[in-house]
């Protein structure tokens, strides 16, 4: 690690701790007066274990652990969580031991800590790192989910700071936030935090789609929003005149990055993406969920077979809701989230609500929603966890999308199944058109192997080669069917002598 060590006088350290303490003490309101003590001591214990440590940004190094502690506290988790957050770089950073730690704090925090050190010391072994990285945060999961939680609000915070950093380490740390951290909390539930992270990440990993992207789609999303802020009002009318009780409907923007996603993944036009702006209306029980959706399809025409029902069918992450999809009188298209107050809660802070804290009892998770995470754990130790089965999970954690890399190290997107021709047609419609051979990793193959995560492919063209008729059965992107089938139609009749003069 490269800290600054400036010299600074020890007077601007206590000005800057107090004040960050301050804005923690705000954050921990929730907590026993007992509770906050504690946090309190693993406060002032970090502030003096980092010293005069400095941030790439400047700041003190312990405004990290600090920011890192309130992102958490947001989320309302217990004490041994928050304060193992402090303390998290403290063995690794600095010259203060665990032991030391044990001698003023709980096991279970210790135990924390250990974890976090234990799965985090990572060396850079070019490649390796994903796989080494992905295990730890794996068998960290297995032992105690709050470890990853805490690596979650940590990731958060660098991400936060990148700005700082190298640009080829910006990169690097921003593409594994968006290959492993995110999804991971994405399969824990915790939407909240995935959507900043992808938030964060994505200017860095795609810095000119971004431009492009943050151009076009705030331009048709400030429109949506006018439209949409009467249809709530509409909404709450007719719930009104029907009382039902609700707690609040509100519409809430997609982030940037699952907006990009969707329209990459499902070549959609951005003024067809229904979700755009979702009314999310929030009640107390079930049964008002379904009173409030039979309320919204008399009001308005919904789409036909676009209701999901994620309450009597929870998605695997444990998300519950019913969304449907319904029709203004102007003709807009738009989606509707109905769930209760705590699916709400649960819906942006997923399996972390488990720890949430609750005087006197302990963590009340219920291990068999989250039994995926013993699966995989249980096929690394068995597959050995090489390389190819960190692919498949890391498929499996993406599973409607995987990264390729082109000989020069650009990262492309794809949907999954994508073959070398998709991707030869995704780099160039001209590449797509000559394609003739393609190279998967330095090996020959052809154009309809499909690819798999982080392949490296390469397409040989040739002059006189061009889209024959079977093209269309060795791509799965839309993008490139539509291009075979339009070069097809121009040159058809040629086509069809050139297949008359085969049978002869
Ligand atoms: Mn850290």
């Amino acid at each position: 690690m490269e800290y600054l060590f400036d010299t600074v006088s020890h007077e601007d350290r206590e000005i800057a701790s107090e004040q960050l303490w301050k804005i923690l003490s705000l954050n921990i309101d929730y907590l026993s007066q007992e509770d906050k003590d504690l946090i309190e001591l693993a406060f002032t214990e970090m502030v003096i274990a980092h010293g005069d440590q400095r941030r790439k940004s400047g700041e003190f190094y312990f405004v990290h652990p600090t920011a890192v502690c309130i992102i958490l506290a947001e989320m309302k988790l217990d004490t041994a969580t928050l304060v193992a957050a402090l303390l998290h770089d403290v063995p690794e950073d600095t010259d203060v031991t665990l032991k030391d730690l044990s001698s003023d704090f709980p096991r279970e925090v210790i135990q924390l800590i250990e974890g976090i050190t234990k799965y985090s010391t990572l060396k850079y072994r070019g490649e390796q790192r994903y796989a080494e990285n992905l295990r730890k945060l794996f068998l960290a999961m297995n032992k105690d989910i709050r470890i990853v939680l805490i690596k979650l609000a940590d990731r958060l915070h660098n991400l936060e700071t990148l700005t700082h950093l190298r640009p080829d380490k910006q990169y690097r740390i921003a593409l594994e936030s968006l290959e492993i951290y995110a999804p991971i909390a994405e399969r824990l539930g915790i939407s909240k935090i995935r959507s900043q992270i992808e938030d964060l990440a994505f200017p860095y990993v795609f810095p000119e789609h971004y431009q492009n992207f943050v151009k076009t789609s705030t331009i048709e999303i400030s429109k949506r929003k006018k439209i949409l802020s009467r249809i709530i009002k509409d909404v709450e009318n007719g719930l009104k005149k029907d009382t039902i009780p609700y707690y609040s409907v509100k519409g809430r923007a997609k982030t940037y990055y699952s907006l990009y996603r969707k329209l990459i993944t499902k070549e959609r036009k951005i003024d067809t993406v229904y979700d755009l702006i979702a009314i999310r209306i929030v009640t107390y029980t079930v049964e008002q969920c379904y009173e409030i959706l039979s309320v919204l399809h008399q009001l308005y025409d919904p789409l036909n077979n676009r209701v999901k029902d994620y309450i009597n069918e929870p998605k695997e992450n444990g998300y519950q809701s019913i969304h449907t999809t319904l029709t203004a009188v102007d003709g807009t298209i738009f989606e509707v989230q109905i769930r209760t107050r705590e699916m709400d809660e649960y819906a942006e802070y997923g399996v972390a609500t488990h720890w949430a804290y609750k005087q006197g009892t302990g963590p009340d998770i219920d291990t068999k929603k989250f039994r995926w995470i013993n699966d995989v754990v249980n096929l690394g130790k068995q597959w050995g966890w090489q390389k190819d089965y960190v692919r498949k999970i890391k498929m499996n954690l993406y599973s409607d999308r995987i990264f390729v890399m082109t000989p020069k190290g650009d990262v492309v997107d794809m949907q999954a199944g994508a073959t070398a021709l998709d991707f030869a047609y995704k780099i160039h419609e001209r590449i797509g058109e000559h394609a003739h051979l393609a190279k998967i990793n330095g090996r020959t193959a052809r154009l309809n192997e499909k690819l798999s995560n982080g392949d490296i492919v390469e397409i040989i063209t040739r002059k006189d080669q061009r889209p024959r008729l079977d093209w269309l059965t060795k791509v799965s992107t839309v993008n490139a069917i539509k291009k075979i089938r339009g070069f097809l139609n121009t040159f058809q009749k040629q086509e069809d002598e050139l297949n008359s003069q085969k049978k002869r």
